[in-house]
């Protein structure tokens, strides 16, 4: 998961961006013209930029220019060639042609990601970090121990955020088999996640089916 920055003059098409961002965990800035952009840029320093081409003021293949090393993919309606090689040899990492699905431009935003190594595979909420590859969790910098079955279940919970999820489901994603026991095992560790950190309102329990982590 990675921190964003999304300018785009339409209020309609950023706030759509960034509730699909954030769906997939991208914590999200919006900056509706450049100047904007560039002072959220400096002061919050995203993993990547989603620049718009046409903007008021600045457009957006002047403000690449001034964006340092930060990657960027331009979003823009402008399809002909010349447009797209112009922002690729200004550096862009990418370039999407409007109208899009939100489906390829988060495709294309775990690419650049991923190419550009921004991408820390971090959940943050309440304070709590999780880093899913150390399989650590953190309260500002002090790490909550957890066992691994209660790491895998917050796991779980957290990719499957804001989905209802039964007990035998949630069985079958953290112990990995069919489980022979009976469904209290997974009540005990919720109760235990919920303990160690503070989740009682995250974790919801939904009658008659199992739980469900909400954000
Ligand atoms: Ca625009």
């Amino acid at each position: 998961m990675a921190k964003i920055l999304v300018v785009e003059d339409e209020q309609v098409i950023n706030d759509l961006i960034v509730k699909h961002l954030a769906l997939v965990g991208h914590t999200c800035l919006s900056a509706y013209e450049g100047l904007r952009a560039l002072e959220l840029l400096r002061t919050h320093e995203p993993d990547l930029v989603i620049l718009d081409v046409m903007l008021p003021g600045l457009d957006g293949f002047d403000l690449v220019k001034l964006m340092g090393d930060v990657p960027v993919i331009f979003v823009t309606a402008k399809s002909n060639l010349e447009d797209k090689l112009k922002g690729l040899s200004l550096g862009a990492e990418d370039y999407i042609v409007k109208p899009f699905e939100m489906q390829e431009l988060l495709a294309r935003v775990r690419v650049v990601l991923r190419r550009t190594k921004r991408d820390s595979n971090e959940f943050s909420f309440d304070g709590l970090t999780v880093d899913f590859n150390a399989r650590k969790v953190f309260r500002g910098e002090e790490e909550i121990i957890l066992a691994p079955k209660e790491f895998a279940l917050l796991e779980a919970l957290i990719k499957n955020r804001n989905i209802a999820l039964s007990r035998e489901k949630i069985l079958c994603l953290v112990w990995a088999f069919d489980y022979e026991g009976d469904t209290r095992t997974v009540d005990v560790h919720v109760q235990k996640l919920r303990q160690k950190l503070e989740l009682k309102d995250r974790i919801r329990t939904i009658y008659k089916v199992g739980y469900r982590f909400e954000v």
